[in-house]
């Protein structure tokens, strides 16, 4: 695609960034075919092209209007576009610099800047968040139904084994996940040190940043980026393997930490080496497949009949990542059977925020999810991502878990 981009904009980091993966869409439109917002609305600015024409106008000069900030914010950033995209446009990294421009130019209505501006502060404490959880599941049943669906039930972690291994890892804590689903992180501990690694957590690190990037805060993101990167340090030079997210929203970002802080004289460089230890707790598990393989087979024999789940693989792990098929084949060597899942590449409609700040949207693209996971009958289903988790919760009728649950629970917890 030719472009001609503006003054105020050529030239510098984020211009040039543009202007490389603007050249790079060639308008073919496969990307429209696995696009959700594309099949809900039908409308080509609610497509991946529309929105990456509507980036190109917006930095080539034209007015940055209301009409450029609903596209982008219908957008889920669930980057399914980008696994299909066959000229390997970054969709995800336009996005980002398009939404920063948006909201340089247009302001939003006083409303929406006060929701935003609670969510990027209630969410990412997670003392605040937990206090509010609390508060809600006291008043659950006060609530009508449909709220009450909403609020997640409590998840007992378990014990958690004493950091003494001398391989070590460092997983992220996070904001929301210690309230939602403090047993996922509980879980990893437990397999991780059966397979002679201990996972500690850094006390002072937090939420990833995700959350108030995508909420038009990218410059307070980045101070939860280099909190992060200070509170992981220590360990990364006392010889950490690598830093362990468990929920894959949250590791999308932090893979991300050397891409976002490369301009920045005093972060670059530790920001690029925590982004290269980043693992999806699944990329560890599989890269220790000799040491899984000897515990699944030492662990009680699993019942006659095993047991039916259905995964549901988050965008930011399937596509923000690229992380296809291991989970599954770590969960069927566990001994689980799978269920088949339709359109399994489509976004449930979590995505962040997007729930809060799109009900309507998020809503049919739940109702059509929780169908298709159910559609094979499974016993319960599994997934890698704490926002997915708590949202299809809501609609689920039977029970959901992080899949590192199921293999803990297999390896005899
Ligand atoms: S599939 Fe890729 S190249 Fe084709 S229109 Fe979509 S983004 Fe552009
Ligand atoms: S990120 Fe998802 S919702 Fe946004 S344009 Fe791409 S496929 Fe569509």
């Amino acid at each position: 695609m030719q472009t001609v981009l503006a003054d105020w904009i050529r030239d510098t980091p984020r211009g040039d960034e543009a202007d490389a993966i603007l050249r790079r869409c060639v308008h073919c439109g496969f990307c429209l075919a696995t696009c959700p917002t594309y099949n809900l609305l039908g409308d080509e600015l609610d497509s991946p092209r529309g929105r990456i024409y509507l980036v190109k106008q917006m930095l080539e000069g034209a007015p940055v209007t209301h009409r450029t900030q609903l596209h982008l914010d219908r957008c889920l950033t669930c980057r399914a576009c980008e696994t299909t995209c066959p000229s390997g446009v970054e969709y995800g990294k336009l996005a980002d610099i398009g939404r920063a421009v948006i909201a340089e130019r247009v302001s939003r209505p006083p409303r929406e800047r006060m929701l935003r501006w609670f969510l990027a502060r209630a969410l990412t404490s997670s003392r605040l968040f937990a206090a509010g959880l609390a508060l809600g599941r006291m008043a659950r049943p006060l609530l009508p139904a449909s709220l009450a669906r909403r609020i997640p039930p409590r998840r007992e972690p378990g014990a958690v084994p004493p950091a003494r291994h001398a391989r070590r890892m460092v997983a992220l804590r996070g904001c929301v996940q210690p309230s939602i689903a403090p047993s996922t992180n509980a879980a990893a501990a437990r397999v991780l040190d059966r397979l002679g690694i201990s996972l500690v957590e850094a006390a002072s690190a937090g939420c990833c940043g995700a959350v108030p990037f995508h909420l038009d805060y990218q410059r307070d993101a980045l101070a939860f980026v280099k909190a992060n990167i200070d509170a992981w340090w220590p360990e990364v030079e006392a010889g950490a393997e690598a830093i362990v997210v468990t929920a894959s929203g949250c590791g999308t970002m932090v893979k991300d930490y050397g891409h976002l802080l490369r301009e920045d004289p005093a972060y670059a460089k530790k920001a690029a080496r925590i982004s290269g230890l980043a693992r999806d707790v699944s990329e560890v598990i599989a890269g220790e497949h000799e040491g899984l393989a000897a515990l699944l087979r030492a662990a009680p024999k699993p019942e006659a009949k095993p047991r039916a789940v259905a995964f549901h693989s988050p965008c930011s792990l399937q596509h923000g990542q690229k992380i296809q098929g291991v989970v599954e084949s770590i969960l069927r060597e566990a001994g689980f059977a799978l269920t088949s899942v339709p359109d399994a590449h489509l976004c449930c409609g979590s995505a962040g925020t997007y729930s809060i700040l799109q009900p309507e949207l998020s809503r049919r693209l739940l109702h059509d999810k929780v169908r298709a996971l159910e559609s094979g009958g499974p016993e319960l289903v599994a997934t890698a991502n704490v926002g997915c988790l708590a949202h299809l919760e809501s609609g689920l009728s039977r029970p959901i878990v992080h899949w590192i649950e199921l293999v803990d629970e297999r390896l005899g917890a």
